[in-house]
C-alpha cells in the first residue's frame, strides 16, 4: 500500500463528525456542532435566488466580485474605521476554513514557529504541519481563558512566524478585551510576527461588548491578516463565504495560494452576502439580541439543573464546568454518556487541546429554537439528577 500524507492520513475523525454521528446514531438533540436551527434571514436567502436566476453564474473574478469587496470594505469601514482598499486588501474565499488555509500557507515555510493557542480550532495545525511549520502550543485556561505576559514570553522567539489567534474565540466564547489584543500586538511587533486572525465570530457578541479587530490595534496594519466568514455573521453556515483582509503585500500571497485551492466562490452567494453586509447596523443588533435571548434561556436552565455555566460573551456557544459537580468523569466520558443515554449531544473542550488538555469543560450550541432547547434540558436534568 502506498504510503500516504502522515499529516492527513493520521488525523482522527473531527470530534464535530464523531460527535453527529451520534447524534443521528441515538436519535438525540444535536447540540454540539455550532449550526443555528433557522432558515437565516429570508431577504439575503431571496437576494441569493434572484442573483441565481437572473444574475451572472460563471466564474467570478478570482478576488471576488467587485461589489462584495466593496461592500466588505466599506462594511469593515463602518463598523471598525478600518480603511481597507477593496482592489488590493480584500479578497473572498470560499468560507473561513479556506481564507486560514489561504494565509497560512502564504505566510509559513519550512522551520518556522507559529503560536497556536489551546483551545484550538480543528483546521490550523494540520495547515500548518503541511506548509513545514513548527506550533508552538500555548495553553488557556477556565474560567477567563485571558492571555498573559508570562505564556507569550514563552513562546516568543526570533524563529516566530506568525501567531494565530481566534477572537471571539470557539469553544470558550470569550471576546477579547483591549488589553490582551495590545499584549499580542506588543509580542507581534518585537519578535517581528505575522497575526492571521480568525475573526469569523466578529459579530455573534452579546451584552453591548465590542469586537476589536487585532488589525486596528496600533502598529498592526501591516502584519495581520484578519478572516472574517458570512456564514457566522448571517447564520447561513453552509454558504462559506469567506474573506481575507489585508496589506498588499500579505494579500497578494494569500491571493495566489487562493487561486489554486479553490480560484473562486459562487457569484450569487456573493451578490447576496454583499447585500447583507450593507445592511444598517440595527440589523446586526437584533441578531445579537435574538442571540442572546437563546443563551440566557440554555444558561437559565442549565443553572437550575446545576450546572457552573461560564458565562457567553459572544459566538453559538457556552461552556459548563463539570469539575464542582463531583460527577467523577471527564468531558469525554460525560458527553458520551449523555449522548447515548440521555439523547442530548455535546462537545468536549478537550477535543480542542492537543496536550495538557482541560478535561473538565463541555460545550454546548444554544443556536436553536426555544422548544429544542426546552426538550434538552428535561433530558439533562435526568442526566445529572439520576445518576
Ligand atoms: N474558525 C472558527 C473559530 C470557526 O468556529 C469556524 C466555523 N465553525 C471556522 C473558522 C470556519 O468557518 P467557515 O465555515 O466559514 O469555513
Amino acid at each position: 500500500m502506498t504510503s500516504m500524507n502522515k499529516v492527513f492520513a493520521d488525523l482522527p475523525v473531527t470530534i464535530f463528525e464523531a460527535m453527529s454521528q451520534a447524534a443521528r446514531d441515538n436519535n438525540a438533540i444535536n447540540l454540539g456542532q455550532g449550526f443555528p436551527d433557522d432558515p437565516g434571514p429570508e431577504d439575503i436567502r431571496k437576494a441569493a435566488a434572484d442573483a441565481s436566476l437572473n444574475g451572472y453564474n460563471q466564474y467570478p473574478s478570482m478576488m471576488g466580485i467587485p461589489e462584495l469587496r466593496q461592500a466588505i470594505a466599506a462594511h469593515y469601514g463602518r463598523w471598525h474605521g478600518l480603511n481597507l482598499d477593496p482592489m488590493t486588501e480584500v479578497m473572498v474565499t470560499s468560507g473561513g476554513t479556506e481564507a486560514l488555509t489561504a494565509a497560512i500557507l502564504a505566510v509559513v515555510e519550512p522551520g518556522d514557529e507559529v503560536i497556536v493557542f489551546q483551545p484550538v480550532y480543528d483546521s490550523y495545525l494540520p495547515i500548518i504541519r503541511q506548509a513545514g511549520g513548527i506550533p508552538r502550543l500555548l495553553r488557556l485556561e477556565p474560567p477567563d481563558w485571558r492571555l498573559n505576559e508570562e505564556m507569550l514570553r514563552s513562546a516568543f522567539n526570533h524563529k516566530t512566524k506568525a501567531v494565530l489567534f481566534n477572537n471571539p474565540l470557539n469553544p470558550a466564547a470569550v471576546v477579547y478585551p483591549r488589553e490582551d489584543l495590545e499584549l499580542l500586538a506588543r509580542f507581534c511587533q518585537e519578535f517581528d510576527s505575522v497575526a492571521i486572525c480568525d475573526e469569523v465570530w466578529e459579530h455573534v457578541i452579546f451584552d453591548g461588548r465590542e469586537h476589536i479587530p487585532l488589525i486596528t490595534i496600533p502598529g498592526m496594519r501591516d502584519r495581520t491578516i484578519k478572516v472574517g466568514s458570512a456564514g457566522k455573521i448571517f447564520s447561513l453556515t453552509g454558504w462559506k463565504i469567506g474573506f481575507v483582509c489585508a496589506a498588499p503585500p500579505l494579500l497578494r500571497v494569500a491571493a495566489k495560494v487562493h487561486q489554486f485551492l479553490t480560484f473562486t466562490t459562487a457569484p450569487n452567494l456573493q451578490a447576496a452576502v454583499a447585500y447583507g453586509l450593507n445592511k444598517p447596523a440595527e440589523y446586526f443588533y437584533d441578531m445579537r439580541t435574538e442571540l442572546a435571548r437563546s443563551r440566557d434561556r440554555l444558561t437559565k436552565g442549565l443553572e437550575s439543573l446545576g450546572f457552573p455555566v461560564l458565562k457567553s460573551q459572544g459566538t453559538y456557544f457556552l461552556t459548563v464546568d463539570l469539575s464542582p459537580l463531583g460527577l467523577n468523569e471527564t468531558d469525554q466520558a460525560f458527553c458520551w454518556r449523555i449522548v447515548s443515554d440521555y439523547k442530548v449531544a455535546a462537545i468536549p473542550v478537550s477535543a480542542f487541546y492537543e496536550k495538557d488538555a482541560v478535561t473538565s469543560v463541555v460545550r454546548f450550541c444554544f443556536s436553536k429554537r426555544d422548544a429544542t432547547l426546552d426538550t434538552a434540558l428535561e433530558r439533562l436534568s435526568d442526566a445529572i439528577h439520576r445518576r
